[in-house]
């Protein structure tokens, strides 16, 4: 039974991963700071070792503790917005964070990492779908140091034989089918749970533009449950010995703000209420992933990625969340 390490494995997408490795027959341990993750996220009984990235001495004591195979490495702060106001916090967690994670890992001979990275590497699409070979100019600090990380990842493969798998994902979203896990981000700040909170009060959702150049003037995008990313992960644990670079995780289909308000209204049964803002700093018009690659080297393929199971299951989630 292979040991896989988990960081941020309490957020987001790391406890939906760490969810499908144990029924996977892995063993994990997961490592958190619990700054944004959540301790009811994981399943019971699930090792968690509370570790800061930026504190050395304690990723050293985590890797003489366990015998791990791999890692898996969420941890990140992931606020776009925050990341540009400060980029500070950015550039120390995520980019310093990894550096001092990668130094526990080699000084334990432990040789594989499958890395969250982000379509934000990308920055401004100069054509869609966007493949893995598309230029990365990067318009944020959050892209800039998932970017930074990809580039280590290179030159540790070359000196010191590193193997990894970066997966650029595009919208994660959704929530377990059973409702048991979703997402709790605070402040909330994507679209479909503040869609479908609008539908739950009696406040509007806001529409950030409407005059972009796509075919209704929202913004598209391409949205990937977080079920079908979890998947990839354990694929990617697979295949790394085959693959070392770079995937993009999305299902190649976009989907504008409009459109998402439609599908969450008959979802729900019921008007949702939305005003037209100002567009967002920084949002390009549409970000669309080309997938082939993750489909031929993973054999990935999404299944639960159609727009109204994301928005079902994100609406079973907001109407029972447990945190
Ligand atoms: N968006 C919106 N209203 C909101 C939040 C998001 O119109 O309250 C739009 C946003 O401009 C983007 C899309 O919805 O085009 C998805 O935004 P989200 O923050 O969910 O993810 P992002 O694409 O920024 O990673």
């Amino acid at each position: 039974m292979k040991t896989i390490l988990v960081t941020g494995g309490a957020g987001y997408i790391g406890s939906h991963t760490v969810k499908r490795l144990i029924e996977q027959d892995f063993s994990v341990v997961v490592a958190d700071n619990l700054v944004y993750g959540h301790k009811e996220a994981l399943p019971q009984n699930t090792p968690l070792e509370i570790v800061d990235l930026d504190d050395r001495g304690g990723l050293k004591a985590l890797f003489a503790k366990y015998t791990f195979d791999a890692v898996i490495h969420f941890a990140a702060y992931a606020y776009v917005g925050e990341s540009v106001q400060d980029p500070a916090k950015y550039y120390r967690n995520n980019v310093i964070g990894t550096l001092n994670l990668l130094d526990a890992m080699l000084e334990a001979d432990v040789k594989e990492i499958v890395f969250s990275s982000t379509c934000a590497t990308y920055g401004e699409p100069q054509y869609t779908p966007i493949d893995e070979a598309h230029p990365q100019n990067p318009i944020n600090a959050y892209g800039a140091g998932k970017l930074m990380i990809e580039r280590v990842f290179a030159d540790y493969k070359r000196a010191y034989d590193l193997r990894y798998i970066a997966l650029r994902y595009f919208n994660a979203a959704g929530a377990t089918a059973d409702a048991t896990i979703g997402a709790s981000h605070d402040p909330e700040t994507r679209l479909i749970p503040l869609v479908l909170r609008a539908a739950q009060s009696d406040k509007p959702v806001q529409i950030f533009g409407d005059e972009y150049d796509t075919a209704d003037g929202t913004c598209v995008r391409d949205y990937i449950h977080i079920d079908d990313l979890a998947d990839a992960h354990i694929l990617a644990l697979k295949a790394i010995d085959q693959y070392n670079g770079a995937l993009n995780l999305g299902t190649g289909i976009g989907v504008s703000v409009r459109e998402i308000i439609n599908v969450a209204q008959k979802v729900v049964g019921k008007k949702i209420m939305f005003e037209i803002a100002k567009p967002r700093a920084g949002d390009p018009a549409k970000l669309v992933a080309a997938n082939a690659k993750a489909r031929e080297i993973l054999g990935w393929s999404p299944s639960r990625s159609d727009i109204e199971t994301i928005i079902a299951s994100t609406w079973n989630w907001e109407k029972s969340r447990r945190f």
